[in-house]
């Protein structure tokens, strides 16, 4: 028998967990709805940088989070380490963690996966000649993921394995009961209307593509990063919870700007390409679970959400993918013997 799902949402998430699923799941036909693809997504615009940083999610429920963090690692890192690397958008990069305070529980998750991360001591944090003044730091090399290019990929593997594409909105999860045996919910921030979580909110961030090809290193502060990708560098920083704007605002680039030209002076002759405002999907930790859904046929079929991944939505995405699938796996031999 074969099993009909549907994954709502064409983000990072979305994408990652219809892969998966074809890729994992025996006799499974997947379809993809979404009503935003591509730069439509808050996943296409992200930094992109492997960064978890588990001070961030609550203590009792950081073993899910460290599963996920270490699933999505073991799969980037074998990804970015192939000849496939280009084609997916995945790069080894080097950089700094720069902190006021010490962080050496938050960074915990990237230390043990990452081969070269180091406490940096004073006389280190010296030589970086920084004019901030940043007491603790940090190195390592992780990935960056150029989204965009991530996502195409992602996409081209889901068509070559079958999946099939539908561009439209859901206005009720409920409705899918008459076409699916089961549903599993990627619509990021939109779950505050398709689901009425209350418990979501908007993070707003925004970014300012600069072109210094130069500057190879990515950087990360609470209120400056700057990541490298090929072609362009982006610089951001800022964390505007609530804020439900998309518009740029010139004092937030100004903001951007003046603290990473007083880091790094040189940036001041890197021009300005463009500048992007997203909505991280902020949540006090992501919604992973099966819910019963009752359709209008009166037929119950079971959702599982897979949303509120805040600023960590590319570095958990393939972790929560593999956790979704597993519950699809588990749900499975019930359906199969209602089907
Ligand atoms: C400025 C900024 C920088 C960031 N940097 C990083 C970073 O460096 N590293 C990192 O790990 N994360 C980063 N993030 C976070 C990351 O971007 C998000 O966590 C991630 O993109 C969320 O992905 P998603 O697939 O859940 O949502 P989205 O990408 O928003 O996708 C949601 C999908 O659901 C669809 N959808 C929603 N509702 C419906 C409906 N009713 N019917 C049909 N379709 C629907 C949409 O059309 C869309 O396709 C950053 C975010 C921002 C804003």
């Amino acid at each position: 028998m074969v099993l009909n799902v549907a994954v709502v949402g064409a983000g990072v998430v979305g994408l990652s967990t219809a892969v998966a699923l074809q890729q994992r799941v025996k006799n499974v036909k997947v379809t993809l709805i979404a009503d935003r693809f591509d730069e439509g997504t808050t996943s296409w615009g992200a930094g992109g940088l492997f960064r978890p940083d588990l001070d961030s999610y609550p203590a009792e429920h950081q073993s899910s989070f460290r599963q996920w963090i270490s699933d999505s690692w073991k799969f980037y890192n074998a990804l970015a380490s192939s000849e496939h690397s280009q084609d997916c958008g995945l790069t080894f990069v080097a950089g700094t963690l720069l902190q006021n305070s010490p962080k050496d529980l938050g960074y915990s998750c990237i230390s043990e996966l990452t081969h070269d991360f180091q406490k940096l001591d004073e006389a280190q944090i010296k030589k970086m000649n920084l004019p901030s003044t940043f007491k603790y730091a940090y190195s390592c090399t992780t990935v960056i993921t150029h989204v965009p290019t991530y996502l195409r990929w992602l996409m081209q593997k889901f068509r070559g394995n079958g999946g099939k594409v539908e561009c439209r909105k859901v206005s009720r999860l409920s409705q899918l009961s008459d076409d699916f045996d089961l549903v599993i919910n990627c619509c990021g921030l939109s779950a505050v209307e398709l689901c009425q979580d209350k418990s979501m909110y908007p993070v707003m961030g925004h970014l300012v593509r600069v072109k210094a090809p130069w500057f190879k290193k990515f950087v990360f502060s609470d209120d400056l990063y700057i990541i490298p990708h090929n072609d362009y560098v982006l610089l951001g920083g800022i964390k505007d919870a609530g804020n439900w704007s998309r518009a740029p605002d010139p004092a937030k680039r100004n903001i951007i700007l003046s603290r990473a030209y007083a880091m790094f002076p040189a940036l001041k002759h890197a021009p300005i390409l463009d500048e992007w405002v997203g909505l991280r999907p902020g949540r006090e930790k992501v919604r992973l679970e099966v819910e019963l859904i009752k359709g209008g046929n009166k037929k119950t079929i079971p959702v599982i959400h897979n949303y509120g991944h805040g600023g960590h939505g590319i570095s958990l995405s393939w972790g929560c993918a593999l956790h979704a699938t597993r519950l699809v796996q588990e749900l499975t031999s019930g359906l199969q013997a209602r089907l």
